[in-house]
């Protein structure tokens, strides 16, 4: 079921303290250019959030659904330009483009919607075959991804500090939850809801990439965005689930704000009131839950989350507490109140100060 009040949302990988960064930091002029550039755009999608109207979604985009069990991608390139959707560049079930990112996209959109299917038998986005429509080269080294309530859009970075934002596949399963979770639980992208609608991306992005290596909990990176920065900057990645505010630490960009506590938490009025930087709680929240389990992630912990994302309870203005609350309410109905899984979810949300 689509939610239409919340189609007219943005929702950016990189958040704007990143790119501020850079824009007073980067001694050489194309950066702070690239950055401002992105800053500029990123603003005005912001506003238009506001204002309820972000003009999406042309006539000509692929809206028909796939059956069931079945996904419909078409990739497009604004070559450039910020005109969407663009130029088709791949469809479902056609060879490969010799555009390396348009690849990419696709298979990022499929590795998606297989680990959807695959583990929950979510039939894309909207559980209704929502067809998944990226468009690739957008604007001009625009450092930034995001899904505008209709399609994934990705810059190709400045090259200097970013390199193509279609690189990540956790980035690509990221951006599409961030379209699950508005269609399930709506979280207001601000404050506390704001900062787990962020983390719930993190969770599943992460997810879909350890999904696709078939990785253990104990074995994954429990990284966001690894192999999105250029070799030239010091850091692993975007963010780091398993040690929030560790990810980066670098003389253009800063250092990692995030906080893996309660007590730490970052009271702000930028970046939506810090919907990227408190994430890190409930991402390591779930880390921890994840890693007690032990086994694949989202074979427990993942379905937990999952479920409690669909849970009627979970209310758009929820903060932390309530969500944490429902994780282990759902962990009893799963598997028992006193279950082992129940008590690792709930023992996760006591390390991290959310529950006392
Ligand atoms: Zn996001």
């Amino acid at each position: 079921m689509c939610t239409r009040v919340h189609r007219h949302s943005i929702f950016c990988i990189l958040p704007p303290h990143i790119l501020r960064a850079i824009a007073t930091n980067s001694a050489q002029q194309p950066e702070r250019e690239a950055a401002l550039r992105t800053l500029s755009l990123d603003s005005t999608f912001r506003s238009l959030r506001l204002a309820g109207g972000i003009p999406t979604g042309r006539p000509h985009i692929a809206r028909l659904g796939a059956e069931e069990g079945s996904k419909q991608r078409t990739i497009y390139s604004a070559n450039g330009h910020q005109d969407l959707p663009g130029e088709i560049m791949r469809k479902e079930g056609s060879t490969p483009s010799s555009d390396v990112a348009a690849n990419e996209a696709y298979d990022g959109l499929g590795s998606t919607y297989d680990f959807y299917w695959e583990n929950f038998a979510r039939h894309s986005i909207d559980d209704e075959g929502m067809p998944l429509n990226a468009t690739i080269h957008y604007g001009s080294k625009y450092n930034n991804a995001f899904w505008n309530g209709e399609q994934m859009v990705f810059g190709d970075g400045d090259g200097a500090i970013f390199e193509r934002f279609t690189k990540c596949l956790d980035v690509i399963g990221h951006e599409l939850t961030h379209g699950v979770t508005q269609d399930e639980a709506g979280l207001i992208y601000q404050f506390q809801p704001g900062a787990l609608n962020e983390s719930v991306s993190d969770v599943f992005g992460s997810l879909i990439k350890q999904f696709q290596l078939k990785q253990t909990a104990d074995k994954a990176d429990w990284l966001i965005g690894a192999g999105l920065f250029t070799s030239r900057i010091q850091g692993k990645a975007l963010r780091s689930m398993a040690a929030p505010g560790t990810a980066y630490d670098d003389p253009t960009l800063g250092k990692d704000p995030q906080p893996a506590h309660m007590r730490n938490l970052v009271r702000t009025f930028e970046d939506n009131g810090g919907v990227h930087i408190n994430s890190g709680i409930p991402n390591h929240a779930f880390y921890l839950a994840a890693t007690k389990l032990g086994g694949y992630a989202w074979e427990k912990a993942g379905r937990i989350w999952y479920e409690t994302l669909k849970d009627a309870r979970l209310r758009p203005n929820a903060g932390f507490s309530r969500f944490a609350k429902l994780t282990v309410s759902v962990a009893g109905r799963l598997y028992g109140a006193t279950s082992s899984e129940a008590k690792a979810v709930g023992d996760a949300w006591k390390e991290v100060g959310v529950r006392t």
